[in-house]
Formats: structure tokens, sequence, C-alpha cells
């Protein structure tokens, strides 16, 4: 989305992307720090392109940039940095032109059958666990004309699905109408074509109840799928990283959206390996998912990240907090099975995304991957019977 972004950016100056990082003039690196993981791979794709590509610029911005510059700087030396604030202006700013911020517009995704539009960035919440407050504190919206605009362009671009994503997507605020997410998504949802919208993330409080009753009305407009931030199962934890609900609040949320959407995807985060997290809380968290019967689990293992209240905290033992991100995997799998198979013999619509060995792989509209016996065209939209269910994904025909 981001580099999307930039990427059209440095387009319209006249510049064109490379194969290779080892064949630009310039190298503009986004980096992330969400985990341990993510800053050990941005330092190490740092030192590669350094070291294979001595000749070129590398212009870095992102999350680690914004936190901690000197990491980048040991990585390569002659690095020039941009914060998160700055990178939208990065092409203008190497460029030497000068250019309006947009929120990242895009017109297109790069090789993608679905196009990603950024809404909203910045959260004001903090979260125990979290850097985002620290490297994104600042609140800010896409004005609401600019998303129907680039909505309509995507759409008229031929992509049939667009998802709004943002940093907290459902603290939306258009500065100058005052327009929540309710009121965003009322306009969109509203704009002639045959395409569909999908929500990135939300949290499961800020689904209020004007938001699903626009959500609700936009009928096909608006995919069947949630993905709610859980984090963890028990109300210990929840309560230690600073969230914003208790696993009763959250499991009356997933009830609600099943009665409104009937075969509804809900899938979330969580986190393995919490410091302050006892076995006992981690078989709670367990019981906890089974119990919301959810459609999917993203796993992610604890890793302190630098400033954060919880990176205070005593960590658990690695091979704790790996043998609790496996259990977590292997319930994540069953879930997705079990759910596929609940889509038998039903209709639905999917995207067609790509073809592969003389097959089409698609993507419902609840978010399970479903294949066909034989090609489709790229992004278009297409309703199907289910034929068959497997680990997490469908077999369907086209009707
Ligand atoms: S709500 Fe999300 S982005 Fe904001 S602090 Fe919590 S985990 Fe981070």
């Amino acid at each position: 989305m981001e580099t999307e972004s930039l990427r059209e950016k440095f387009a319209a100056l006249g510049h064109s992307a490379a194969d290779a990082p080892e064949d630009a003039d310039l190298v503009v690196v986004n980096t992330c720090s969400v985990t341990e993981k993510a800053d050990r791979d941005c330092v190490a794709f740092l030192r590669r392109t350094a070291a294979a590509n001595p000749k070129a610029a590398i212009a870095v911005t992102g999350c680690l940039a914004t936190l901690e510059p000197a990491k980048i700087l040991a990585a390569a030396p002659g690095a020039t940095l941009f914060t998160n604030k700055e990178k939208e202006n990065i092409p203008a700013q190497l460029c030497g032109t000068a250019a309006p911020g947009d929120f990242f517009s895009v017109t297109r995704s790069h090789g993608k059958a679905r196009a990603f539009m950024i809404v909203q960035d910045g959260c004001n919440l903090k979260c125990a666990y979290c850097l985002v407050n620290l490297a994104r504190s600042e609140l800010r919206s896409k004005p609401l004309e600019a998303a129907v605009a680039e909505v309509k362009k995507l759409v008229a671009a031929g992509f049939a699905e667009v998802v709004l994503c943002g940093t907290r997507l459902g603290i939306y605020n258009c500065k100058r109408t005052g327009a929540t997410l309710a009121g965003l998504m009322a306009r969109l949802t509203s704009l002639e074509g045959n395409f569909r919208l999908r929500f990135s993330s939300i949290e499961s409080e800020e689904l209020t109840p004007e938001l699903l009753k626009v959500l609700k009305a936009a009928g096909p407009k608006f995919c069947g799928y949630f993905h709610l931030p859980l984090q963890a199962g028990s109300d210990r934890v929840l309560n230690a990283m600073g969230r914003l609900y208790d696993t009763a609040r959250y499991k009356a949320k997933v009830e609600e959206l099943r009665h409104i959407f009937p075969g509804v995807g809900i899938y979330a985060d969580i986190i393995a390996g919490y410091p302050t997290e006892t076995e006992e809380d981690f078989e709670r968290a367990l019981e906890f998912v089974r119990d919301c019967a959810l459609s999917g689990l993203h796993v992610f293992s604890f890793s302190a990240r630098p400033g954060t209240r919880a990176a205070a905290l005593r960590a658990l033992p690695q091979r704790t907090v790996a043998a609790r991100s496996a259990a977590l995997r292997a319930l994540d799998g069953e879930l997705r099975a079990a759910y596929a198979a609940s889509m038998l013999g039903k209709e639905t619509t999917v995207l067609a995304l790509k073809n592969k060995e003389g097959r089409a792989l698609a993507l419902a509209s609840n978010f399970v991957n479903v294949e066909f016996c034989g090609p489709l065209k790229p992004g278009t939209l297409l309703r199907c019977r289910v034929t068959a269910a497997r680990a997490g994904s469908c077999l369907a025909e086209v009707l």
C-alpha cells in the first residue's frame, strides 16, 4: 500500500522500478518493527543491499527507521533516513520537487488482483506490547472525498475488490466533514459498479451499531469478513496488555456479527507467550478461541519491543513461547478446516486471483481460498458453489 503509493509517485516523476535492488540507482526501504524478527530481517536486507550495490543511494523509512535510526545507519552507513511522518514525501524530496501529500493514494496494485487503500494512520492506544503508538502516534485520516475518488479510480481500472486499511481503521475520522467510518462506508458502498469492499482489520470495540447497520445495508458490496484482533484469550492477560475489552465483550461481538451476517468469516490476531501469561491463562485462551469458533488465527510469538511496557517484564522461556505458538498454529489449522467444511454445498462469491497449473485460485468474500478446475479471468467476481472442502480451502464450480 504505502510502497505501491511511493512506486506510483516515483513513476509520475519519470522513474521506473528496477527488477532487483542490485540494478537500482536508488533503493527505498520501508522498514517494519512489529517483532524482533522483523527488525532483524530489515537490518539483514539493508546490509545485503549496501554490499551488493554500493553505488546505489539508499533511503530508509518506516517504524524501525523512525524508532532506531542508529540500527539502520550501522547496517547502511550512507543511508538517508525518513521518519514515518516524512515517508509520503520521499519521492518529491529526493527528486527536488514539491508535491502535496495525498495520503498514500494509489491507482492500482502492482501484480495483485485486489487493491489496498490506506484511509487511516496512527494509533493513540498504549497496548503494553506494541510500539505502533511510539512510531505512529499522530492520528490522520484520508479526506472522505479523496477516498471516494480513489475507490472510483480503482474500480474504473478494473479492481473488483478494494481492501480498506488503517493502523486503527475504526477511528477513521474525516477532519473536513466529520465523517466516521460509518459515514465513509455509506458513501463507498453506494458507488456504482460491480465491486466489493473489505476491512483489513478492525478492533471489535469499534464496530459501532451505526457502522454495522451501514455494512449490513451494503449487501454484497461489503465482504462477509472481519479480522478482529484478540491478542489474548484470558481476561487477566488482556488486562495486563491494556486492551479495550475482556473475553465476554469480545465473544458478544462475535455473536452479534454472526447474527447480523450469517456465515461470516471471523479471524483474529493472537500473541503466544506474553510475559505474564501462565499455563492456566494459555489453556483458557485455547478454550476461549474454540468456544468462539473463530474461522482462523494469525499467531504472533511474543517478542519484546524496546520502549514498550512489556519489554520491562521478565520474558517467558523461549521453549514455552515456541510451544504455545505451535499449539495455537495447530488450532488455527483445525479452525480453518472446520470453517471451510461449513461451506460445503453453499453458494458464495469469489474474486479470481490467479491461474496456476491449469487451476484457478480465488478468494471468497469470507476469506476462504477457493480453487477451480480450469482457469478463470483474474480480477473477476463470480458466483460459485462449493463442491469439496479440505484443510482450510475449498473446491468449487462456477454457477
Ligand atoms: S490498538 Fe493496535 S496499533 Fe494501537 S497500540 Fe494497540 S496493538 Fe498497537
